[in-house]
C-alpha cells in the first residue's frame, strides 16, 4: 500500500518536496496556511545556483522551464563605498549559468503546476508515532505515516523532533522597494545596473536587487538590538525614513535615495538556528529547509531548501523498504550540507555587517569569478 504523506508549507523547499514526488508518481498532500498563491506578495528574487536550487529543478522536470523565465543577466554585481564610489562592477557572460535570478513568485508557479495544495490550512503542531497527527487551528488532526515539516523560520513541526527556535544574530533588515525604476528613478536603475548593488559600511549596509519588470527590492541591514525600533512606528513610513535615514548619515545622496524614495518599509530582522542542528530521528516526522536551517539570508536558503527536498522525494519514492530508515538515512546527508552551509553565511554575515567594510569586499573578491 503507499505510504501517505504530507508536507506543511508550500514554500520553495515543501513544493519542490511535492512536485518530485508528484512526478515520480507518489500521491503527497500539501497542506499550507496561506488562503492561495496570491494570499500576499510573494517577495523579492532568488538566485538559483547550478549544483543546488537548478540541480532541485532538473530533479522536477523543470530545469529546461526555469532557463527559459530566469534572468542570467541578474548575476551582474557591483560593490560601491558609502562615498557612492565603485568598487567593483561584475557582469556576467552572456551564457553564464551558474547562479541566475528568478522573483520568487515566478519558481512558485513554476513549482506548482499540476500540484493540489490544500491552501488554508493553519498547522498548529504534529504529535509523532506509528501514523504522525497533524493538528490544525480549527481543531482537527489528520493521521499521516510521513509529516514533512517545511514551514520556514517558525515552523510548527519542529517542535516534535527538536526544541530548538532561532536566535537573533545582531543584524536587521528593514525592506523598501522601487516601483518601475528605469521609468521612474532613472538615476538609481543606473547605480544598480542590471543586477544588484550592494554598499558596505560599518556595521551596516545598503542592498539592492532588481526583480523582473523593473521593481527592486531595496535592504537596508544594520546592526542594533531586536527592539531598535521602540517607540517608532513602522507603519509610519516618514518617520521610519527619517530613522534609516539617520543611520546612514553621511553616505552618498545617491545611495541614500534608495532609501528615501522607498514606498513602504518591512521590518526583518535575521534569525538563525543553530549551525550544526540535527536531532534524535523521530518515527514519522521529519523537517526540510529553513525549519531545518535557518541561516542568514546569502544566497543559500531556498536553495538548500529546494534540493532537501528533492533528494527527499526520490529517496522516498524510490523506497522499496522502511520509511524511517530512509528519511533516517536522508537526515544524515541533509544535515551534514546544511552545517557546510550554516557555518559559510554566519561567517559571511559577520564581514558583511561588520566593522571592516574591506572583509565584506574581499568576501566578494573570493566568491565572484575574476
Ligand atoms: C531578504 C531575503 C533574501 C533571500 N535571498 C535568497 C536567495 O537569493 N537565494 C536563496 O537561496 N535564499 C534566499 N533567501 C532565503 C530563502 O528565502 C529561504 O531560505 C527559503 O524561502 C526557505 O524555503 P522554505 O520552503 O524552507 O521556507 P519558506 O519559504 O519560509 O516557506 C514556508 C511555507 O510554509 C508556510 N507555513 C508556515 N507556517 C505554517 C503553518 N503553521 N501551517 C501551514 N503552513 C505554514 C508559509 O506560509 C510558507 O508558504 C532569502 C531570504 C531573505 C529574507
Amino acid at each position: 500500500m503507499r505510504q501517505r504523506i504530507a508536507v506543511v508549507g508550500a514554500g520553495p523547499g515543501g513544493l519542490t518536496f511535492a512536485r518530485v514526488l508528484h512526478r515520480l508518481g507518489h500521491p503527497v498532500v500539501v497542506l499550507e496556511r496561506d488562503r492561495g498563491p496570491d494570499a500576499r506578495p510573494p517577495g523579492g528574487t532568488l538566485d538559483l545556483h547550478e549544483g543546488l536550487g537548478q540541480l532541485a529543478l532538473d530533479k522536477a522536470g523543470l530545469l529546461a522551464r526555469f532557463r527559459a523565465v530566469s534572468r542570467p543577466e541578474g548575476q551582474a554585481l557591483r560593490i560601491l563605498d558609502p562615498a557612492g564610489t565603485v568598487l567593483r562592477d561584475w557582469r556576467p557572460h552572456p551564457d553564464e549559468r551558474a547562479n541566475p535570478e528568478i522573483d520568487r513568485g515566478q519558481l512558485r508557479d513554476l513549482l506548482l503546476g499540476p500540484l493540489d495544495v490544500r491552501w488554508g490550512q493553519q498547522v498548529t503542531g504534529v504529535t509523532p508515532g506509528d501514523g504522525a497527527a497533524v493538528r490544525f487551528a480549527d481543531g482537527r488532526q489528520e493521521t499521516f505515516d510521513l509529516v514533512v515539516g517545511a514551514d520556514g523560520a517558525w515552523s510548527r513541526v519542529r517542535p516534535a523532533v527538536s526544541p530548538a527556535t532561532p536566535r537573533y544574530t545582531g543584524v536587521t533588515a528593514v525592506e523598501t522597494s522601487l516601483d518601475d525604476v528605469d521609468a521612474h528613478h532613472r538615476d538609481l536603475a543606473g547605480l544598480i545596473g542590471d543586477g544588484a548593488a550592494g554598499v558596505y559600511g560599518v556595521n551596516r549596509a545598503i542592498v539592492a536587487q532588481r526583480t523582473s519588470g523593473g521593481h527592486v527590492k531595496v535592504y537596508a541591514q544594520f546592526r542594533a538590538p531586536l527592539d531598535w525600533h521602540a517607540g517608532l512606528d513602522l507603519t509610519d513610513v516618514e518617520a521610519t525614513r527619517r530613522v534609516l535615514l539617520a543611520l546612514f548619515d553621511g553616505w552618498a545622496q545617491p545611495v541614500r535615495d534608495l532609501l528615501g524614495r522607498g514606498a513602504a518599509f518591512v521590518h526583518r530582522p535575521l534569525h538563525v538556528l543553530p549551525v550544526s542542528h540535527t536531532w534524535a530521528h523521530v518515527q514519522g516526522v521529519t523537517l526540510l529547509g529553513d525549519a531545518a536551517h535557518l541561516m542568514p539570508p546569502l544566497g543559500a536558503g531556498a536553495n538548500l531548501a529546494m534540493l532537501d527536498g528533492a533528494e527527499l522525494a526520490e529517496s522516498v519514492a524510490a523506497d522499496g523498504g522502511d520509511l524511517d530508515t530512509v528519511v533516517r538515512a536522508w537526515e544524515e546527508r541533509m544535515w551534514a550540507r546544511a552545517a557546510r552551509w550554516a557555518a559559510i553565511t554566519a561567517a559571511g554575515l559577520d564581514r558583511l555587517v561588520g566593522p571592516d567594510p574591506a572583509a565584506a569586499l574581499a568576501l566578494f573578491d573570493e566568491v565572484q569569478p575574476s
